[in-house]
């Protein structure tokens, strides 16, 4: 039975539509896909409209957050399952952090420009179907013929973590974050927890608070982590009484990860249907 959890589609930075996504996980023998664009669950409907026959669809959405450890603000993602999407404080929050996507996203695109890079803002916005993110920056980017990859766009010259036209998001923090996914029902998931390639990570004591602040699982199987962080991430998870789960965070053919390249037990599935009370999985 192959469980994968967390992917993207064009409702954020993935490059299938979501009917394309369900289709292509019906035909990659998937059970279970989970739909998670970032910050939004505007393409959990196309989804479901389109679930093959025997497919079973968990709506979802990866949201952008931070956590304050001493002078630092680090981002993390916290992937939120079976919540009720229509929960008006938590519907109201996403909006507000797509909104602040935007403005931050003509802000990099000003920056370019002011240093002679030309990126058309109007070229990054028909890229973004929906959540608007840095992909769709370096995409343009990429098009545009100032960097030779998508990777080269993600570098420090760029707008990768340090870089002179990377700017930073305006999202909750994790607290916040996950009270507000248990108070619309959801259960949270902390998303690719040690995947130091992405930028500063946090240690375990701040995931031991984010247990004692209703934390359900962590992702422990993603293909950002290396063995070594899958070993302590399943250890720690044992500790603090948490799920764990494995996903291949699909974004479409800009990643090299193809659907059910990593994947969740049945378990730890069961575990977080039944703790959810905000939705229930869409079966096809
Ligand atoms: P943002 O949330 O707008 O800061 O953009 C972060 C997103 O960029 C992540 O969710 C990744 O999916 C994507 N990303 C990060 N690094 C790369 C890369 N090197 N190439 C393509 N996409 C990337
Ligand atoms: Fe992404
Ligand atoms: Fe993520
Ligand atoms: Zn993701």
């Amino acid at each position: 039975m192959t469980i994968d959890l967390h992917t993207h589609s064009t409702a954020s930075d993935g490059l299938d539509a979501p009917q394309e996504l369900v289709r292509r996980a019906g035909t990659a023998g998937l059970a279970v896909v989970a739909l998670t664009d970032h910050d939004t669950t505007a393409g959990i409907d196309a989804a479901a409209a389109a679930l093959p026959r025997g497919l079973v669809l968990v709506p979802g959405a990866e949201i952008s957050c931070y956590v304050q450890v001493d002078e630092r603000r680090i981002a993390l993602h916290v992937l939120a399952y079976l919540f009720d999407p229509a929960e008006p404080t938590f519907a109201a929050e996403r909006a507000e952090v797509r909104r602040h996507r935007v403005t931050r996203a003509r802000r990099m695109v000003e920056l370019l420009h002011a240093d002679g890079h030309p990126v058309r803002w109007e070229r990054v916005s028909e890229l973004a179907g929906g959540t608007v993110g840095r992909p769709h920056v370096a995409a343009a980017m990429v098009e545009a013929g100032l960097v030779p990859s998508m990777d080269a766009a993600f570098s420090r010259s760029w707008i990768g973590p340090g870089g002179p036209y990377h700017v930073g998001k305006q999202q909750p923090d994790v607290w916040r974050t996950l009270e507000l996914i248990r108070a619309a029902g959801g259960v949270s998931v902390f998303a690719h927890p040690y995947a130091s390639r992405r930028g500063v990570t946090v240690g375990p004591e701040v995931i031991e608070r984010m247990a004692a602040a209703g934390l359900g699982g962590l992702e422990v199987d993603h293909p950002d982590h290396d063995d070594d962080e899958r070993r302590r991430l399943r250890a720690l998870a044992a500790d603090l009484d948490l799920f764990t789960t494995g996903s291949s965070d699909y974004h479409g053919a800009s990643k090299p990860q193809g659907l059910g390249a990593e994947t969740t037990s049945r378990a730890a599935y069961e575990r977080l249907v039944t703790t959810a009370t905000g939705a229930t999985p869409i079966t096809g």
